[in-house]
């Protein structure tokens, strides 16, 4: 265990550490919104913008950031366009934002290897500075992902809604973007641009197999993600002095084995929820239960009320629930 005494290990695990907890809990809206992949897109993207750190010199983690950001914003605006070759479109962004990355860091007489560091994590390379850029970025990823929970919440369940609601909606988004794009550079050091929406997607999917409301999964999601990271780390560490184990994939294939041991506690969750009430969730999706709640709704209680089949469904905190028997419902 000597190896814990070492500054860069102790630099390694800090940025392991906030890497894991921020990169679920943006990723857990990314999900719900069936946007799995656009950490993957970015991370594409955030190629070339580490490319032209490398060319001009100047710190890769900014101009990644930069150019992280704008692929993000270019990726939400054409997502909204909502245009049948959106797809396209975005295959385009990708594809170019990796290969303009490898061509570049080429030009500035950058061997493929310094890039790779960038591709597939380096984090026992981390330096102080990026340890403190790291846990800055990774904390204003976690409290916006905390703080603006009920909005965001609302927008990625029905988007339609949470604008006639008066939520402004494409702000939402463009944050929402704007946040994976810093998670997607904060993680490039620990796992890899090209890994990176690993971390953002897997957590959540196993989080998901456990926990049935929103609050659970992404809390559970980002300790599952701290848990890989922090293991995935330990692990390569640990085995440094028989084998080279790189970290990033260390902490993927972690977190998927994470995924693959709570299949059979889910697939028996599923199962034992069904035989409790075989026909009441024909749609989880629209039945997610919110905590106890504060207040009994009713027509003179200030929310808007909103008729929604054979109930009555109040907006709240910018999303819309109903009571339900005993509980009150997302919808
Ligand atoms: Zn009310
Ligand atoms: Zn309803
Ligand atoms: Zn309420
Ligand atoms: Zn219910």
């Amino acid at each position: 265990m000597d190896l814990f005494s070492y500054a860069f290990m102790q630099r390694a695990l800090i940025a392991a550490l906030f890497t894991g907890l921020a990169a679920p809990a943006i990723g857990t809206y990314l999900v719900q919104r069936r946007m799995a992949l656009m950490g993957d897109g970015i991370g594409h993207v955030a190629v070339t913008g580490v490319a032209l750190g490398l060319l001009t010199g100047t710190s890769p983690t900014w101009t990644a950031v930069a150019v992280a950001i704008l692929g993000a914003v270019a990726i939400e605006l054409v997502r909204e366009l909502g245009h049948t070759n959106g797809d396209v479109a975005l295959a385009l962004l990708f594809y170019g934002g990796l290969a303009g990355g490898v061509l570049i860091s080429g030009l500035g007489g950058n061997s493929t290897a310094r890039l790779q560091e960038y591709l597939f994590g380096a984090i026992t390379t981390i330096a102080v500075a990026d340890i403190l850029v790291t846990m800055v970025l990774a904390a204003v990823v976690v409290l916006c992902a905390i703080g603006l929970a009920p909005q965001l919440f609302a927008i990625a369940h029905d988007q339609e809604f949470a604008r006639v609601a008066g939520l402004r909606v494409r702000a939402y988004n463009l944050l929402v973007a704007v946040l994976a794009a810093v998670t997607v550079t904060v993680a490039m050091r620990t796992v890899g641009l090209l890994l990176v929406a690993a971390l953002m997607v897997v957590p959540v999917a196993t989080a998901q197999q456990l926990s049935r409301t929103f609050r659970t999964t992404l809390a559970a999601a980002m300790v599952l993600g701290a848990a890989a990271s922090v293991g995935g780390l330990t692990v390569s560490a640990l085995l440094s002095s028989t084998a080279t184990v790189a970290p990033g994939p260390a902490i993927v294939l972690l977190s998927l084995a994470g995924f693959v041991a709570t299949w059979p506690v889910g697939a028996w969750l599923r199962h034992r929820a069904r035989l409790r009430a075989p026909f009441v969730e024909l749609d989880p999706a629209t039945h997610e239960e919110t905590d106890p709640h504060p207040h009994d709704h009713g027509p003179a209680c200030g929310h808007v009320a909103v008729e929604h089949g054979d109930h009555v469904d109040y907006v709240h905190d910018g999303h819309r629930h109903a009571a339900h028997g005993r509980h009150y419902d997302e919808h």
